[in-house]
């Protein structure tokens, strides 16, 4: 990137980026977040907001209760968060985790490890149970190590990583029962699953605001009882990740403790009124499991293998195995689909070769068979049999 004499950004002559700034070929996001959004919800984030304004206090209630009226919860609060949707999974954990706790984590994909890792960097007392990554989480080997050492269970509900969905209603159930308390990573399904907000096992659930939802990056949060926010007030170590507070200064002067991200909130608040306007969660979750089902059909017809059996398959993001060929070189892969106007997601599997292909956002049915048409093409000028198997 450069500057001109008037001070204007501008991109390198090789990008497909235009001079102001701008794709040359309209792209779709094939991503998980963030994805492609519609032009009213960008166009949204194009108005400058005071943070202390009564005005966007407004628009901030409107975006919690939008949010609230999602998960059709009762006793449950909306508590946002600044940045990406990991810093609200460490608030989640840093605020509703005791220290005399600790935290048992369901690992079967890259965000389990994920939240391991933040809560380990933390300080918790923390255990993993391991799956293999195209394994859902066994609700019985959390539980069986709940006690007063290990207090909550933290699991992701679908593994982004790999598209797989684990069985939420079945872990509730197990670690309510155990007396565990469920810190649920619903980042990839909220506003298109369930997610069990007031299911008395459950302590909490964070997505953000780029995902399911189909806003713009940048915002997460949680829900969460509110009185379990009024009895984690003063037990989180880190001043900007307490949900408590967070909570509780939203309650007492409708404003976010610290400079809110204005923009971002704008957009959600007009993804949020279209969401509700298309139908709400059964009409976004039609929507994608249609976007998913012609996905898997198109990429079975090219020859391409999936990675998870279809009972596992979340309607979010699919992974598929690369062909078994020498040829193969994901980066060039990636630009020969990327010319033809969709972004992909690389694989996050350590051993297998493989790429992902998400179904959520602005995206049709017509988009996923688009999008397989490109992936088959761009094997025939790199020489590779999409049919071939490592
Ligand atoms: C996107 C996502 C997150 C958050 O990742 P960020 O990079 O912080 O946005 C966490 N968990 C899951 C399952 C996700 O899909």
């Amino acid at each position: 990137m450069n500057m001109t004499a008037s001070g204007q950004l501008t991109l390198s002559k090789d990008s497909t980026l235009s001079m102001n700034s701008l794709p040359l070929i309209p792209q779709k996001l094939l991503t998980p977040g963030p994805l492609t959004t519609s032009k009213r919800v960008r166009q949204a984030a194009g108005v400058d907001w005071g943070s202390w304004d009564s005005d966007f206090r407004q628009l901030t209630k409107r975006v919690l209760n939008g949010l609230l009226t999602i998960a059709a919860a009762t006793g449950v609060a909306c508590v946002p968060m600044q940045g990406s949707g990991t810093f609200a999974v460490e608030a989640a954990v840093r605020t509703f985790v005791p220290r005399s706790g600790g935290l048992v984590v369901g690992v079967n994909g890259a965000y389990g490890e994920r939240m391991a890792k933040l809560a380990k960097l933390s300080g918790f007392r923390v255990k993993v149970v391991e799956s293999a990554w195209n394994e859902p989480i066994d609700p019985n080997r959390l539980a069986a190590l709940l006690g007063v050492e290990y207090t909550h269970v933290g699991i992701i509900h679908c593994e982004t990583s790999t598209g797989l969905l684990n069985p939420l209603p079945e872990l509730a159930e197990t670690i309510h029962a155990a007396g565990g308390r469920l810190i649920v990573d619903a980042m990839s399904t909220f506003g298109a699953l369930d997610v069990l907000a007031d299911h008395p096992g459950v302590e909490a659930v964070i997505a953000a605001s780029g995902k399911c939802l189909e806003g713009l990056p940048g915002m997460g949060f949680v829900l969460a009882r509110t009185q379990s926010l009024e009895a984690a007030i003063g037990r989180c170590d880190s001043l900007s990740l307490d949900l408590a507070d967070q909570h509780a200064y939203l309650e007492r002067t409708g404003q976010w403790r610290f400079t809110p991200p204005t923009h971002v909130v704008a957009a959600l608040a007009q993804a949020l009124a279209d969401y509700h306007a298309e139908g709400g969660r059964t009409a976004r979750l039609t929507k994608y499991q249609e976007n998913s089902k012609a996905l898997a059909l198109a990429a079975a017809e090219l020859g391409l293998a999936s990675y998870l059996p279809a009972e596992l398959q979340a309607p979010i993001i699919h992974t598929f195995y690369a062909p078994g060929s020498e040829r193969w070189d994901f980066s060039r892969f990636y630009n020969l689909v990327k010319a033809q106007g969709f972004i992909l997601y690389p694989g996050k599997l350590t051993k297998e070769e493989t790429f992902r292909v998400g179904c959520i956002g602005q995206v049709t049915p017509e988009t996923m068979r688009a999008a397989i048409a490109a992936i088959g093409q761009a094997f025939t000028e790199l020489g590779i049999d999409p049919k071939l198997r490592m």
